[in-house]
């Protein structure tokens, strides 16, 4: 586990590579906005793991509910001495009913052999105990946004 200083697009590029081929497939208009030269002190590798888990998640309620104009937004913005990056997609949300259950390790509505359950719980674990911040979710109008609030570090540049 390595501290360094990274452009937080850099974290969010990387996620997105990995699944660029199930994004193009499914024609998921993904829009990513990100503030210039949005710089922070942190793990990178760890926070790379929880964007392609929670996108991963959000391409795969895109499927599972067919949605016709799939839409994925990612924003990161700097707030205090925080940074804030927003997962949000059009997936009609989660059932309120589920919503508290979700964070919990093996609680999955995916079939067996599609979902562990795990990756949301092993999320919140390296957001909260790993980097110091918080993994939280609301349902919006027409989906989930899931948002991660990492502490900037201390750095000279
Ligand atoms: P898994 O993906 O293996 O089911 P996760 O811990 O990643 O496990 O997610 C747990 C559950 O949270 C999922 O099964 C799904 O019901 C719900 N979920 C996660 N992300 C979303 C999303 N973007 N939209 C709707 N439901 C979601
Ligand atoms: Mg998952």
């Amino acid at each position: 586990k390595k501290k360094s200083i990274f452009k937080v697009e850099e974290s969010i590029l990387k996620a997105k590579n990995i699944l660029k081929g199930r994004i193009k497939e499914f024609h998921i208009n993904l829009i990513i906005s990100v503030e210039e030269e949005l710089k922070i002190y942190s793990y990178l590798e760890e926070l790379q793991q929880v964007i392609l888990i929670v996108l991963n998640n959000a391409i795969d309620a895109i499927i599972l509910n067919k949605v016709s104009n799939p839409k994925i937004l990612i924003n990161s913005y700097s707030k205090d001495s925080d940074i804030i990056i927003s997962i949000k997609d059009n997936a009609f949300g989660i059932d309120p009913k589920i919503i508290d259950k979700i964070f919990e390790p093996y609680f999955t509505t995916k079939q067996k052999s599609r979902g562990t359950g795990l990756g949301l719980y092993i999320s919140k674990m390296i957001i909260e105990d790993g980097l110091n911040g918080l993994l939280d979710v609301e349902n919006e109008k027409d989906g989930a946004c899931f948002k991660i609030k990492i502490p900037k570090g201390e750095y000279n540049v």
